[in-house]
């Protein structure tokens, strides 16, 4: 464990998608890199952080965790509010997620600032034999709304890291 005796930002991120689609272990995958297979859905904690160097800049990634609020506008204004980040996602076994990505866009659009770095992330990269969701797809999506995109698994961990990293980075470019 590195001990950062300065913090030189505080980043709030959101992590958004709908309800299943690996969310909270994306979360614990980067944050204790660690994988729960009985996640149950997620009550108490709001946000968990990880300290990470980038471009010489300690940065305090504050990443906050829908509590079961994936209904459609569950998720209240609060939870928006000094966001700099968004990470997106959705579940490449689950056409319906996808298909519901352009929600949360628009939900972002809405209630968050506007300036806000987007990462849509379709995550269990791992069941190869159950994708429905292309990368095709996914990415052109992607590039019509100005959004970053990755592929992940929180389960094997692939691509983890480098998400939430690619994003604060772009975050600490526009700050
Ligand atoms: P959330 O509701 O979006 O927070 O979803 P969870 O993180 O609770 O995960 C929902 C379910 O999907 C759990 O059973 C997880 O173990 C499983 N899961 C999450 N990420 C992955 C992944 O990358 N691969 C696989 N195979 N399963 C995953
Ligand atoms: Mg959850």
């Amino acid at each position: 464990n590195i001990v950062h005796d300065r913090i030189d930002y505080v980043f709030k991120v959101v992590v958004l998608g709908d309800s299943a689609v690996g969310k909270t272990q994306i979360l614990s995958r980067f944050v204790k890199n660690e994988f729960y297979f009985d996640s149950k859905s997620t009550i108490g904690v709001e946000f968990q952080t990880k300290t990470v160097t980038i471009n010489d800049k300690v940065i305090k990634a504050q990443i906050w965790d829908t509590a079961g609020q994936e209904r459609y506008r569950a998720v209240t204004s609060a939870y928006y509010r000094g966001a700099l980040g968004a990470m997106l996602v959705y579940d490449i076994t689950k056409r319906q997620s996808f298909d519901h990505v352009a929600r949360w866009v628009e939900e972002l659009r809405t209630h968050a600032d506007s300036s806000i770095v987007i990462m849509l992330i379709g995550n269990k990269g791992d069941l190869v034999d159950k994708r429905i969701v292309t990368t095709e797809d996914a990415l052109e999506f992607a590039q019509d709304q100005n959004l970053f995109f990755s592929e992940t698994s929180a389960l094997s961990g692939e691509n983890v890291e480098s998400a939430f990293i690619t994003l604060l980075q772009e975050i600490n470019r526009v700050v």
